[in-house]
């Protein structure tokens, strides 16, 4: 008999796991099921990586400060006001560490990204998740004090829906929480709201960013925290020394600093996610408003995993959700336009 059942932390043997979308590794699919960005990275971020690997023999700079230099001026901040990490994952796993221990609570919405709760399971911490209404509003309570409560996490835009928590409604939720509130900005460079102006008013508000996204570069592992400088010191002692290597660290520099290339492909984002929104409805699907890069529906009559194994028969590949308590539904990344074309025309032959 293994003994590994006893090896093991009770909290990591319970915990199921995060599970990711799928990655196929065989070329030929149309990749709409994770949310990456369907145009490559700035030509600048390429370079720059170039130039630092002649440096690898030596330790990156643990505080990462080439990349909190361009983000503040570009964010209208103080560098000690950033701090960074290997993905914006690897940021929520610093602030879920720095605030919560064992027995002690988190808060978030359901459904929201399934990670807080996988964070919360690996701290030996309870988590109560606070259920969306309908029309993708939280009730009053989310932003409620309650005792052992450590930290709240919400997404905004929020995945699967798309939707956007106004800041006024977090501002509010600040100053009655007696804990951190963690602001996840995964996807608000497609938004028109987001955060930040929260961080210089509230000691308890952190605001993350990721430059998987409307950047470009998910494969690079880049994202960081913006919260007020006593709080980054804290942050920064839980982190691994030198969490992010010299090569993402000169690449998202370099992808902060050509906003211009940014503005270029967020735009044509926006632009495709109306053209194919607008689509979706006329072929009967129930389209929730999106401020993210990706649309999330259903079909009245067509089951959501049927939609989903046909495409990707075809070789086409959509998310397909379910929650409970929620319809299942498809949340399809705003690819280009050709590979959206083929995603809508595919969906009008089975719908
Ligand atoms: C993609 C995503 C992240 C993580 O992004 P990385 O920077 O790639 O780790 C965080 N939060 C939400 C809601 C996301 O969708």
């Amino acid at each position: 008999m293994s003994m590994i059942n006893q090896y093991v932390r009770p909290e990591i043997l319970s915990t199921p796991g995060y599970v990711p979308g799928e990655q196929p590794q065989e070329q030929g699919f149309i990749k709409l099921n994770t949310n990456e960005n369907p145009y490559p990275p700035s030509p600048r971020v390429v370079e720059a990586i170039l130039q630092a690997a002649k440096r690898l023999r030596l330790y990156p700079d643990p505080m990462a400060n080439a990349f909190r230099r361009v983000a503040a001026r570009v964010l209208g901040v103080e560098p000690q006001w950033i701090l960074c990490g290997n993905g914006s994952d690897d940021i929520l796993t610093i602030v879920t560490r720095t605030f919560v221990g064992q027995g002690q609570w988190v808060r978030y919405p359901h459904p929201s990204y399934v990670l807080y709760r996988t964070l919360a399971q690996i701290q030996g911490a309870y988590f109560e998740e606070v259920s969306f209404r309908p029309d993708w509003t939280l009730p009053e309570e989310f932003g409620r004090a309650r005792d052992g409560l450590r930290l709240v996490y919400v997404a905004t835009p929020n995945s699967p829906s798309g939707t956007l928590i106004r800041p006024e409604v977090i501002a509010r939720w600040a100053q009655q929480l007696p804990c951190p509130i963690l602001v996840d900005e995964a996807y608000v460079d497609f938004a028109d709201q987001n955060c930040l102006e929260l961080v210089r008013q509230y000691e308890n508000v952190l605001v993350s960013r990721s430059l998987s996204k409307s950047y470009a570069l998910a494969g690079l592992r880049f994202g960081f925290v913006v919260a007020q400088p006593q709080l980054i010191e804290q942050l920064a002692k839980v982190k691994d020394s030198y969490n992010c290597d010299a090569l993402a660290i000169a690449g998202a520099a370099a992808a902060l600093e050509d906003q211009e290339y940014l503005a270029q492909i967020r735009a044509r984002i926006l632009a495709t996610r109306r053209r194919m929104a607008q689509r979706l409805q006329e072929l009967g699907f129930q389209v929730t408003p999106s401020q993210a890069n990706f649309l999330w529906c259903h079909h009245p009559e067509r089951p959501a995993r049927e939609l989903y194994e046909e495409l990707k028969k075809s070789r086409i590949l959509v998310r397909y959700l379910e929650y409970r308590g929620w319809p299942p539904g498809l949340r399809i990344t705003v690819g280009t336009d050709e590979e959206v074309d083929q995603c809508l025309e595919r969906l009008a032959q089975l719908v």
